[in-house]
């Protein structure tokens, strides 16, 4: 069984000890959806800040920063999102998980709209502004989608899976995938395995099941994806 054999730096890094009870779970994602909410305010206020700066526009720049100060606010808020969501999954509904990305839409289109739809601007300033807003766009629609989207279901059928593994399971730094097999073919060549549970995994982004050792193939053939 050579091919199987793990590097032999392989350090495996036990953070069970870490782990969060539900209400400790619940909670923290409470506080992080907050803490979003609260940026996404602050974003929207940025916005129209910038509305206000560019109607009375004598110089660019103040109006170029509140745009740049609403696109890190929303990539902020939703990272907050997103990790909220992973620690405790809605419901299966698609809008609670892309909500960031609606909100990103919200802090920059109607933005461009007024500016598109105003003839009193500078077509110099008008130009910029409208590149700009459009990547700022772009930019907060991109990294405030959740690619790695979870409900509630799929923690609950891993939590059911993971059982016969006392609800434990394994991770690789780089990796979207959980094993409950720590000597998982696919884990073998990662110098760095993470041992908790699996709501850890959840935590951590880890949401796919291995389809070697964690039931990954059965459930994609099941589900139909
Ligand atoms: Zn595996």
């Amino acid at each position: 069984m050579a091919e199987r054999k793990a590097r032999e730096d392989r350090v495996i890094t036990d953070i069970r000890d870490q782990a969060k009870t539900e209400s400790q779970r619940k909670s923290a994602a409470r506080s992080k959806r907050i803490v979003a909410i609260i940026l996404w305010i602050l974003a929207i206020g940025c916005e129209v800040a910038a509305v206000i700066l560019f109607k009375k526009l004598v110089v660019l720049w103040p109006c170029l920063l509140a745009l740049i100060v609403d696109a890190i606010l929303c990539i902020v808020a939703a990272q907050f999102w997103k990790k909220a969501n992973h620690i405790d999954p809605p419901a299966g509904k698609f809008w609670q998980n892309q909500f960031g990305a609606f909100m990103a839409v919200l802090a920059f289109a109607p933005f461009i709209l007024i500016l598109l739809t105003s003839k009193d601007v500078d077509p110099k300033f008008k130009k910029i502004l409208t590149v700009v807003a459009a990547l700022c766009l772009v930019a907060s629609v991109g990294l405030s989608i959740d690619y790695n989207p979870v409900t509630i279901d799929d923690l609950d059928e891993a939590e059911l899976n993971a059982l016969g593994y006392g609800g434990e399971c394994y991770w690789a730094k780089y990796s979207k995938s959980y094993h409950f097999d720590p000597d998982c073919p696919t884990l073998l060549r990662s110098k760095e395995v993470f041992h908790g549970t699996i709501e850890q995994a959840f935590e951590e982004g880890r949401t796919d099941p291995c389809d070697f050792c964690a039931g990954g193939k059965e459930q994609k053939e099941n589900g139909g994806e």
